[in-house]
Formats: C-alpha cells, structure tokens, sequence
C-alpha cells in the first residue's frame, strides 16, 4: 500500500510502497476515506524541537485524523464489524494504569499516540484497537467525520467537566484562531454563550473571517490592537471581564492577557502549547482573582466522543463546521497542503485517498 511515511530525522516526508498493516486479535483493519492535517502533524512534518524529542519510532507512517471504513476484524472484535464507518480516538490507553482505572484515560501513563508512537493514518489502510474504533452516521460527510478527533479537544476545552452553567448566558474569550479555536466558537454558539469575544495573530484575514463566520461577536487582532486588547474586551463587558477565557494560541501574551480579561471568580482553560517556560505573576492571574484554571490536554473518552456526536446531529452546526475545512487536497499532494498551512491560507485541510 502507499503510506506518507518519516523516515529519517529530518523535515519533510516521503510517500513510499510499504505492506498493509497486520492487526491483531484485538484490533480492527481500516481503509482510509479521509484524513485532515492537525498541527501535530505540521510539527513531525517540519521536524522542529518538539517532533525531535518526542518522536521515538522512525520510520514511521504519521497521521491521526481520519474516516474511513472497516475491511477486517480480529478473532475477539465484538463491537465493530467488517463496513462500519469508523473514526479513530488517537489515545491507546493501557486500561490497567492508576488514571485508566479512576476514569482518566485521557491521561493514561503508559498511552501511545496514532501517528506519534504507532503507525498513523496517512496510509491507504491502518490499524486501530477495537476500543478507538467510533462508528460513525455512515452519511456523515468523510472530511467532517475527520475532524471529530480536534472538534472533541474544542469539547474538552469548553466542557472540561461537564458543567455548562458557567457558558450558558455568560461571556467567553477565545485566544487563538487555529483550527481548533475555531470550532471551540461554533461549539459555544450552540451551548448557549452570550458573548463570544475571539483574538488572534492578525495576520490571517481568512482566519479572521471565518471566527465571524463561527459566531464570534468581536474578533480582534492582537497584533493591532497591542496593548488595547484587553481594555477593549473588558469596556466591552461593562468593564467586568469575561466569565470564561479559552487560551488556544500558545502564545505567552495570550495566556497573559486571557488572566488580565478575566473577570474575577472566573475560570481559564489553557489548550495552547508553550515553547518554553513563562513568567506569570500569579497573585494577579489566579490567586486575588480566586480564578479556576483547567490544563487541557486531548479529550476524555469517550464522554465528548458523544458530545461531538450530539452537536453535530444538528444539521447547522455541522454545517458551520464543515466550513473550517478549507482546502480538499489528494494525499498524494501532502506536500501541497503544508505548504497551504505554512503559508496560513488554510485553516483545516482534508486529504483524499488519492495517491
Ligand atoms: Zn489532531
Ligand atoms: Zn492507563
């Protein structure tokens, strides 16, 4: 089969013929219908410092987006048969660790990744433990049903435990208009939020563009508004603050200013990824502002699985979402989609089977 395999430690990838992944008895075999480009894989593909120190198994086929439809079962899949369309939860987990067993699976200690310590996706087929196997409505558009992996970290960010009161009616920031920023707007336009403030670099119109498209009220550009940015947001709420600020850029300024906007007994949760260590002064961010802080990391299993499953069956929502995916690029063509990524035309790019 073709595979879009890193082979050495280096930036780029090649696409090589390679034998078709052998499952075990536990796991199913999969045919990809689509896979889309998460920033992970932007990361292994340009080989920077966290693709360097993370990355264990080379080579190795990454990827970890996907639809696609099962063409075989091991002896013991019960749940899964052979044609059900299916997404892949990315976290393997060990099942038997202190976190699997007090229902943090999400945090496993021995977990592996799909596409980071296993075989990934950008295959034409791979393999998945029958437990990570999601069966999807098979009418659900391929690129959408791709973007449920992503679309649950958006959930986890909002809903880190299961408590809507403080969206419903009240006023949020997002802090970052990547993927992921933007379908956590669309998710908090159907919970219910009142307000939705969302700032980004600002050097993306198309980014821009589509916070508003998402439902954002006010979209600011933090490199234009500068200094301003905060005090416009807190005018904009009767000099209060927001009541929930979702940090998603990884930026230091950002997760600075998500705390100054924050208004006091409110809560943060903090997705973006550092660089490196920051400075805080944490008086001033979390302890005077008695604020809840929640570090979000993947999504919990499989309870926004079935989040996502419920916001998507209503049919506007789905198709706000679909809009996130701005580009449809043969896999053949990966090369193609970084560069749309790098170049910051793209906000969600799907890869088609076509090699
Ligand atoms: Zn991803
Ligand atoms: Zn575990």
């Amino acid at each position: 089969m073709n595979a879009v395999v890193k082979g050495k430690r280096q930036a780029g990838a090649d696409i090589i013929k390679t034998n078709a992944p052998k499952i075990k008895e536990s796991e199913v075999l999969v045919e990809v219908e689509a896979a889309s480009i998460c920033g992970t894989d932007v990361h292994i593909w340009n080989w920077n410092e966290w693709a360097q120190h993370r990355m264990k198994k080379i080579p190795l086929v990454f990827g970890h987006e996907v639809a696609g439809k099962v063409i075989e079962v091991g002896k013991n899949v019960t749940s899964i048969q052979v044609g059900d369309k299916i997404s892949a939860e990315t976290h393997i987990v060990d099942n038997t660790c202190y976190q699997c067993r007090t229902d943090r699976k999400h945090v496993c200690k021995n977990m592996e990744i799909l596409g980071v310590d296993r075989d990934g996706v950008f295959a034409e087929q791979f393999a998945l433990p029958e437990e990570n196997a999601w069966k999807n409505d098979p009418r659900l558009d391929l690129g959408v049903a791709s973007i449920q992996e992503p679309l649950g970290n958006a959930v986890q960010t909002v809903l880190p435990k299961d408590h809507v009161e403080d969206i419903a009616g009240k006023t949020i920031a997002v802090l970052g208009t990547g993927p992921i920023g933007l379908m956590t707007i669309a998710v908090l336009r159907e919970l219910g939020a009142a307000r939705v403030f969302a700032t980004g670099g600002g050097l993306n119109k198309i980014r821009m563009d589509l916070a508003k498209k998402m439902g954002a009220d006010m979209v600011l550009s933090a490199r234009e508004e500068g200094e301003r940015l905060v005090k416009t947001i807190v005018d904009a709420t009767d000099g209060n603050g927001v009541d929930v600020a979702l940090e998603m850029s990884g930026d230091p300024n950002a997760v600075r200013q998500a705390f100054e906007m924050l208004t006091p007994g409110g809560r943060v949760s903090l997705l973006g990824i550092l660089d490196k260590p920051m400075e805080l002064d944490l008086n001033a961010a979390m302890i005077f502002k008695s604020a809840t802080v929640f570090g979000i990391t993947g999504r919990r299993m499989f309870e926004t699985w079935y989040q996502v499953r419920g916001l998507l069956a209503k049919p506007s929502f789905k198709e706000k979402i679909s809009t996130v995916i701005t580009h449809r690029v043969p896999i053949g063509d990966i090369s193609k989609g970084m560069e749309l990524i790098g170049s910051k035309q793209a906000a969600k790019i799907v890869l088609e089977p076509k090699w």
